[in-house]
């Protein structure tokens, strides 16, 4: 019989297939041990940290430890359909969510999946959750305003596109609320916006969703959520996955606005895995790398170069201090990584000052290059008054007859500090508040009673918005207000105070 060169070449090549194929087994491993959602696995030696596993029965598992001869494996999900003994194999990739148009307007899990019941979501692009921050010359410096609508943020907080800025206070200090009317104020601002739920109540968050549908907001923005009932891995993933659909956009030029709401509870989630894969516990029993865990989530905040499109991923993280705690471990390491804090007083807040920002502990280091000419033009002065307002009113607290300046100078921050409450769910376009800031800082509500300062804001606006709209759209088209602007603007209150003096605060005096 005459030897066949193809047939034996053709062997040759079967057998190398199969040679590789043997190399392959190496890399599934066997589970044993398996509890709280950790599985220890012996076998999986080429494993690599952070690499996703599949067990039987479509489970997956997130390599956590590499340790000598085994890897320990967070489940994502339940534990319990996974025995000792089970096959677990490599996938060589790392955890992946759906990104691109289709998320907009939907509510997801940290894996991707939707939970809000309207099918599958539309998209064929993915990115893995975790992926390096941009560089330093990918980025350049914060130069477009980011309005939150809110006075007291807007005018002396300013943030800007791409800036990384820190939302801290006590519990239910209103941290959220800041957050939400933000993204409700980025309506036809051409800002997506993602909000992370992680570990909160689902009730909450519930509620949360519905506002946002209540103003039409959802269809500029998605929602992850990991609630308080979620395994602690959820809650791990869930910023680092809103982040992944947030940087899609950036990439493809767009601005995006992210919350992480809160931190402090992602902080608990990771010291929970961190301790159950039994890594040693260090300050608060958080493990030596949970600086590395935030700082490498909003360092992924950017705000890109030209060349990469120019666009922004503006990151909002909240962060629940503890009776108002600011050096505990946790807050320290935030407000190091970030661009400045908006810091809530709960005292401020039950004294009725809503939003209860504490203006002389709050910072945004970049947003001030952001803020528009015509804010910038108010808020110098604004600043300064509430600063004096401040040291006075602690020291006139024991003083009995103040002379007449410092009488005026309490009487015009008590009024100004009138004019920075604001309700929620009703955020106020740039120009208006440059328009009602500059009558606050101008002395023009000497005459008018604290307790009418907001029902004189609300008739000022509906007057101006009826008789004098020129001066609305000026500032909002020329972004500062020049001698023209200024000459309207008095022209305006010299009428309005006319009408709101003789007409309505007497009116008002009587219902009040
Ligand atoms: P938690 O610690 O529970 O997350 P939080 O700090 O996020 O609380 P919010 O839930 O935002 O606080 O607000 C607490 C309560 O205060 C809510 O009932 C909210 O409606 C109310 N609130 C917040 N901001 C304002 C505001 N500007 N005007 C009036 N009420 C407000
Ligand atoms: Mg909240």
């Amino acid at each position: 019989m005459a030897i066949r060169p193809e047939e034996i070449s053709d062997l040759l090549k079967k057998e190398i297939e199969e040679y590789e194929s043997v190399l392959e087994e190496v890399e599934i491993g066997t589970v044993i041990q398996v509890g709280d959602n950790i599985a220890r696995i012996y076998g999986l030696k080429n494993a690599r940290a952070g690499e996703l596993l599949e067990f039987p029965g479509d489970i997956y598992g997130i390599a956590f430890n590499l340790e000598e001869d085994n890897v320990v494996a967070v489940i994502l999900g339940s534990d319990r359909e996974i025995k000792e003994g089970d096959q677990v194999k490599r996938t060589g990739k790392i955890v992946q969510v759906p990104v691109g148009d289709g998320l907009i307007g939907r509510v997801i899990d940290p894996l991707g999946r939707p939970l809000d019941g309207k099918g599958p979501i539309a998209s064929t692009k993915f990115r893995p959750v975790e992926s390096l921050a941009p560089g330093v010359v990918d980025r350049q410096p914060v130069k477009t305003p980011l309005q939150t609508g809110l006075k007291a943020i807007d005018a002396m907080i300013p943030i800007g596109r791409g800036q990384r800025e820190l939302i801290i206070g006590d519990r239910q200090t209103g941290k959220t609320a800041i957050a939400l009317d933000t993204i409700l104020n980025q309506k036809d601002q051409n800002v997506i916006c993602i909000y992370v739920a992680i570990g909160q109540k689902t009730s909450t968050v519930a509620s949360v969703i519905d506002t946002l549908n209540r103003y039409d907001s959802m269809k500029y923005s998605v929602v992850v959520v990991a609630s308080a009932n979620d395994p602690p891995t959820y809650l791990y993933l869930a910023p680092y996955c809103g982040c992944a659909v947030g940087e899609e956009f950036m990439y493809n030029g767009k601005d995006v606005l992210i919350v992480y709401d809160d931190l402090s509870k992602h902080a608990k989630a990771y010291r929970e895995l961190s301790l159950l894969v039994r890594r040693p516990p260090g300050r608060e029993a958080y493990p030596g790398d949970v600086f590395y865990l935030h700082s490498r989530l909003l360092e992924r905040g950017a705000k890109l170069n030209n060349q990469l499109g120019g666009g922004s991923m503006t990151s909002l993280p909240i962060i629940e201090t503890q009776a108002g705690d600011v050096s505990a471990y946790i807050p320290t390491n935030v407000i190091s990584i970030t661009d400045g804090q908006i810091y809530l007083d709960t005292a401020l807040f039950y004294q009725g000052f809503r939003p209860a920002v504490d203006v002389g502990l709050s910072v945004s280091r970049v947003g001030g290059a952001a803020q528009t000419k015509a804010m910038k033009q108010v808020a110098g002065l604004l600043r300064l008054t509430l600063a004096q307002y401040r040291d006075l009113a602690a020291f006139s607290k024991f003083a009995s007859d103040l002379d007449k300046t410092t009488q005026d100078q309490l009487a015009q921050g008590e009024r100004l500090m009138e004019l920075l409450k604001q309700n929620q769910f009703e955020p106020m376009p740039l120009e208006k508040q440059v328009v009602i800031l500059y009558l606050g800082i101008s002395g023009h509500l000497k005459e008018i009673p604290v307790s009418d300062i907001r029902k004189f804001e609300k008739e000022f606006f509906r007057f101006v918005d009826s008789s004098h709209p020129e001066i609305l759209s000026g500032i909002r088209e020329k972004k500062q207000m020049d001698d023209t602007i200024l000459k309207q603007m008095e022209t305006a209150i010299k009428e309005f105070n006319q009408f709101f003096l003789d007409e309505l605060s007497p009116a008002l005096k009587k219902t009040t």
